[in-house]
């Protein structure tokens, strides 16, 4: 079975591409939400990212004190690190393990959503990588909208994430986000190339 990545910058509109491959009944793991869905889950992660952060990570109620984490990341880079360090293996074991599930029920590949796919080095583990793309201006409109930010909110960042050209040049399809292009024409002839790979 193929396993496929999908990336892309802020705003690109990955999420929206993938909403058209589960209409195609693609399995398509959500590697941000789940890992959210681990940190206040995963017993080990939890004691992981206590340690690093102190009780005060989490509140009575065990939901993520996202306000206290992040001050203290913002200020600490080191921290931050070491959260990714802990975050990112927790993630990639859970996403084998997902994989693995949807090879037994007999999906005909899967994909993999992440706004991080060559930074974490996931790609290795992936047969091909989606990048989608649309040009700047749309992105930082589309994420004003979506996040209620300001512009310079949004450009810093974009500024922060691997350049977008750098990932296109890397990625094994690409989808213009342009808002010209059909996102469905392109989905689908993606979905038609892989099935053809697999035959
Ligand atoms: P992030 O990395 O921030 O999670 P993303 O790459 O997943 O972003 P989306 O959430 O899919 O991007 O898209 C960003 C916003 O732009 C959303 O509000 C979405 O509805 C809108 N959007 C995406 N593509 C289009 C399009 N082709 N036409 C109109 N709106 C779009």
């Amino acid at each position: 079975m193929l396993r496929l990545g999908i990336t892309g910058g802020i705003g690109s509109g990955k999420t929206t591409v993938c909403k058209i491959f589960e209409t195609l009944h693609i399995p398509i793991y959500y590697a941000d939400d789940r890992a959210k869905w681990l940190m206040v889950n995963s017993p080990a992660l939890q004691t992981g990212i206590i340690q690093l952060f102190g009780e005060q990570a989490y509140f009575a109620d065990g939901a993520l004190n996202r306000a206290h984490i992040g001050s203290i990341a913002f200020k600490d880079p080191a921290k931050l690190q070491k959260l990714n360090a802990l975050v990112h293996p927790a993630v990639f074991v859970d996403g084998e393990n997902w994989q693995q599930e949807q090879l037994a029920l007999g999906a005909p590949y899967t994909l993999k959503e992440a706004a991080l796919i060559y930074e974490t080095g996931s790609y290795k583990m992936l047969d091909k990588v989606i990048v989608v793309t649309a040009p700047q201006d749309l992105r930082i409109a589309r994420v004003m909208k979506r996040d209620d930010l300001s512009e310079q909110e949004v450009k810093e960042r974009i500024a922060r994430q691997m350049p977008e050209a750098e990932k296109v040049a890397k990625a094994d399809f690409v989808i213009n986000n342009d808002g010209q292009h059909s996102l469905i024409k392109q989905v689908l002839a993606i979905h038609q190339e892989i099935l053809e790979l697999k035959a």
